[in-house]
């Protein structure tokens, strides 16, 4: 089984933001806490915190007590998201980031020669250094890869901080025997109790435990899907399941006029563009959706034979983004693209695409540059005010998607000024 999932985690990232951006506080023991208060717990604890026994969650009474030199930080959210965006640009170019899992967590498909150990391995060598010459030393990751998911979250967890590890599936189950079985994920204090009242009490037993019983263990399909993520199965969601792709997102004041957002409409598309065809899947259809203030949303779709190539997606967002509701001083707040009817190739019926709408090659060659050079390298020029404009720092309530804040090269160059 290929090596086909890497796992980026940075390590103790609240309290590395602060040590990255205090050099006071670096090397000492920090504990980022809600509010500064005696009655309160720790939210995030620094590696020199954690060594003498401070977790997430420990109370500041018991932190001082297991540390009396603790330094306690109140936590500053908005700091550390604006640091998420900056991290992710530098991630996004150098391994092309699938998925954000949370704040401090990517998760990227490797395809190609990126499924070779060496070349992985140089990848992610590379994206340590960058981070930590254009961001800064004290925000390290722990990178895991393997034949799933999975396995990537598992060996990102098995060397911290600043880890690098390999699980290949000739490793497989032994590497994880030293592994408790809390460290897996998908396995929590009630799951725990689970396995132990089934007499597992170890990964080396939940390893041992066949298909069957982890099936009764958990109660359902779950456990089979443990039993095969353990060992390596990469269990992608049937194109049934994954119904469609898309992104959405909040429009920045500066942004929120009929430019603007299509202009972000336009950026959407083409990382789901993108992100399609990087998970070898076709769409048969493309929804468009704005909401407005002070006006009801609007939604359009159209559908068309399935397709993954960005610049006909164009087209139809274009050509719906024509028969938008106008007047009555409409401000658009947020927008989103969605990528419906999924089918893999494989599925897909012929004839494809006798009247040469598709533009595989050209698709294939941005796809490259991007890979290359980073996503905001090369676009369709209908994204051009998002992408010189699109400040990082806005206020985000939530983890903004990717998409957008991961294109902020400054030098990209606009491929078509039409769509
Ligand atoms: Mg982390």
């Amino acid at each position: 089984m290929p090596l086909r999932a890497l796992l980026l985690d940075f390590n103790s990232y609240f309290a590395s933001v602060e040590q990255q951006l205090r050099p006071e506080l670096r090397g000492r023991p920090v504990g980022i806490v809600p509010v500064l208060a005696e009655t309160t717990c720790c939210i995030a604890a620094s590696y020199e915190a954690k060594r003498r026994g401070v977790r997430t969650g420990t109370g500041v009474a018991e932190a001082r007590r297991l540390c009396p030199e603790i330094v306690f930080v109140q936590a500053r959210p908005r700091v550390y998201v604006e640091m998420h965006h900056r991290l992710m640009t530098v991630v996004d170019g150098v391994i092309a980031v699938s998925e954000v899992l949370s704040i401090d967590e990517v998760a990227c498909e490797l395809t190609g020669s990126w499924r070779q150990e060496a070349v992985v391995r140089e990848l992610a060598r590379e994206v340590k250094a960058r981070i930590r010459e254009e961001v800064g030393e004290c925000l390290t990751c722990s990178i895991g890869v393997g034949p799933n998911r999975f396995l990537a979250k598992t060996a990102s967890n098995m060397q911290k901080p600043d880890g690098l590890t390999v699980l290949h599936e000739a490793d497989l189950p032994e590497a994880l025997f030293r592994l408790e079985l809390g460290d897996l994920n998908g396995i929590g204090a009630a799951m725990l109790e689970r396995l132990h009242r089934a007499g597992i009490r170890s990964v080396e037993a939940l390893c041992r435990s066949s298909r069957e019983r982890l099936r009764r263990v958990w109660g359902g399909v779950e456990g089979e899907r443990m039993y095969d993520r353990l060992r390596g199965v990469e269990l992608p969601l049937p194109p049934t399941q994954r119904a469609s792709l898309g992104h959405s997102h909040v429009l920045p004041p500066h942004l929120r006029s009929e430019a603007g957002a299509f202009s972000v409409l336009s950026k959407l598309t083409q990382k789901a563009a993108a992100r399609l065809r990087a998970s070898g899947f076709q769409a048969a259809r493309l929804g468009v959706q704005v909401a407005y203030r002070h006006h009801a949303p609007w939604q359009a779709e159209a559908r068309f034979q399935p397709m993954a190539d960005t610049l006909p997606f164009l087209r139809v967002l274009a050509a719906l983004w024509a028969e938008r509701p106008r007047g009555g001083r409409r401000e658009p707040t947020k927008v989103g693209v969605s990528l419906w009817d999924l089918s893999t190739e494989a599925q897909a019926t012929l004839p494809l695409f006798p009247d040469g709408t598709r533009t595989p090659g050209l698709d294939a060659a941005l796809d490259r540059l991007k890979a290359r050079y980073g996503n905001g390298a090369v676009y369709f020029g209908g994204a051009f005010l998002a992408m010189e404009e699109a400040p990082m720092r806005i206020s985000f309530t939530h983890i903004p998607n990717l998409g957008l804040e991961a294109d902020t090269k400054r030098d990209g160059m606009a491929l078509f000024e039409s769509c």
